[in-house]
């Protein structure tokens, strides 16, 4: 996750309308990605991954305490301390420079380069288009991994956690090179990828896990793996067939022995939605079934553990959605996964506790409303704009993106949305975090606290899957 925490609304804001389409995007790419390096692409000496900071600055600054070098159509321009670029039309305005192709930058001595005053390592590709600035910073995947593992997994966990989360962020990274292709770059730097905050989100322990397992990533028959992880399984993995219908055989349903004794803060939590809310969020995905009257769970996982399926039933009719849907349709850190029951308080019952209430004086035990604001990505995409693009903007303007790994963070075990007493209320009890394919970065932990290696974790949750170390 990332170091700046956004505010509880942003997220909201951007789970539902993305989330699902990140998630969509993941299962319908993968399968196919072409781009899937080979052992050429491993074995280049140290591959370079393009990061993408921003596709749409109006301006940027760059400084290096040795200077700069700015190389820009076969010209090498020294330029001491510090330079502001700005966009000028869909040209970049530097000094009284006007250029429109790609700008270079990079430190004239050894040491790093900032941008917009953070430290970041490599190299800088600025490329000027209408929309703005796309900021690309150019940097090795190891030094690329060391600002990725403190924005995903607390230094402070144990080390062969770190570890195992480096093989898998690296395997992550270059299964994915060139997801971004389309915004001229590999891999956005909020958690749509992975997160990545450059030199300060470094971390000496983190570094040393990423440096540990220096070029070591997970193949399957020789094949890089498919590779995802979330924060809490809550006990159970969800296979990637039962997730997405591709069979992968090293990412299987699994069962976690050890998962009673989890200190995840995210083990058990209970979210109580009122019906009207849900009637609001289905109607905003064009789905009308009137104010729900129940919501019943007609397919469920191998273990019985995570919903599969939805129903929901109301006065004007019932609509049938994929679990994760609904998920996202609620937000991704709303309900924090399928693994759930679902109960309800009726009405009357509700009238009835609120008037105790009243004549005992008490206030009644819920959090402030969330506002929710409204993106129409209908719009932007009626503009021609790709899901990418669009979660692009919105992770510029709000600072995150969230994908399915839970905030660092301690978080409520409850929410509870504002409710009348004359109206039903939906309370689902669940347990984890995320998706609940891959590896269980909370899982991860009890196993390294149990004793076990970054190796006999990565075996676990990615069973049949070999270590392969590549540089
Ligand atoms: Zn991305």
């Amino acid at each position: 996750m990332l170091k700046e925490e956004p505010t509880r609304k942003v997220m909201l804001l951007l789970k539902k309308f993305i989330i699902f389409k990140i998630f969509l995007s993941l299962m319908l790419t993968l399968p196919l990605s072409p781009t899937l390096a080979k052992d050429s692409a491993i074995e280049a000496k140290g591959i370079e991954l393009r990061v993408g900071l921003s596709t749409s600055a109006r301006s940027a600054s760059f400084s290096s305490d040795g200077g700069l070098i700015i190389i820009c159509g076969g010209r090498k321009i020294y330029k001491d301390g510090k330079i502001e670029l700005t966009l000028e039309g869909s040209s970049i305005r530097i000094d009284n420079l006007k250029v429109s192709e790609k700008l270079t930058i990079l430190p004239a001595s050894r040491g790093l380069l900032s941008y917009n005053s953070k430290p970041y390592r490599g190299r800088f590709e600025i490329i000027p288009n209408s929309r703005g600035l796309t900021i690309v910073n150019v940097v090795n995947v190891e030094e690329y991994l060391y600002g990725v593992l403190g924005a995903e997994i607390p230094s402070s966990w144990p080390m062969e956690a770190l570890k195992a989360q480096a093989v898998v962020s690296r395997t992550y990274a270059i299964a994915n090179l060139g997801k971004h292709r389309a915004n001229g770059f590999d891999l956005c730097a909020s958690v749509h990828c992975q997160g990545y905050g450059g030199v300060s989100s470094e971390d000496p322990k983190l570094k040393r896990a990423v440096d540990e397992t220096r070029g070591e990533i997970l193949t399957y028959r020789g094949e890089i793996a498919k590779v995802f992880y979330h924060s809490d399984s809550g006990g159970f993995t969800l296979s990637a067939k039962s997730a997405w219908g591709e069979d992968l055989p090293y990412l299987k349903s699994l069962k976690e022995d050890f998962y009673q004794e989890t200190s995840s803060p995210y083990s058990s939590w209970k979210l109580e939605i009122p019906s009207t809310k849900l009637m609001e969020l289905l109607n905003d995905i064009g789905l009308d079934v009137g104010p729900p009257k129940d919501i019943l769970i007609t397919k469920k996982d191998e273990f019985g553990f995570r919903a599969l399926s939805l129903k929901i039933v109301g006065s004007k009719g019932a609509v049938e959605i994929p679990a994760t849907r609904f998920r996202q349709l609620i937000g991704f850190t709303t309900l924090r996964s399928t693994a759930f029951t679902i109960s309800k308080k009726e009405p009357l019952e509700r009238v009835r506790k609120a008037n105790q209430r009243e004549t005992q004086n008490e206030a009644p035990d819920i959090e402030k409303p969330k506002k929710r604001r409204n993106v129409n990505v209908r719009e932007l995409l009626a503009k021609g704009l790709s899901y990418d693009e669009i979660i692009l903007i919105l992770a510029e303007a709000y600072g995150i993106i969230e994908r399915d790994v839970a905030p660092k963070d301690e978080v409520s075990k409850e929410i509870i949305f504002p409710s009348k007493p004359d109206e039903r209320v939906f309370i689902f009890e669940g347990r984890g975090w995320g998706h609940g394919v891959g590896m269980s970065q909370w899982g991860a932990k009890l196993m390294a606290e149990r004793g076990k290696s970054y190796t006999q974790i990565l075996e676990f949750y990615f069973t049949g899957t070999r270590i392969e170390k590549k540089r």
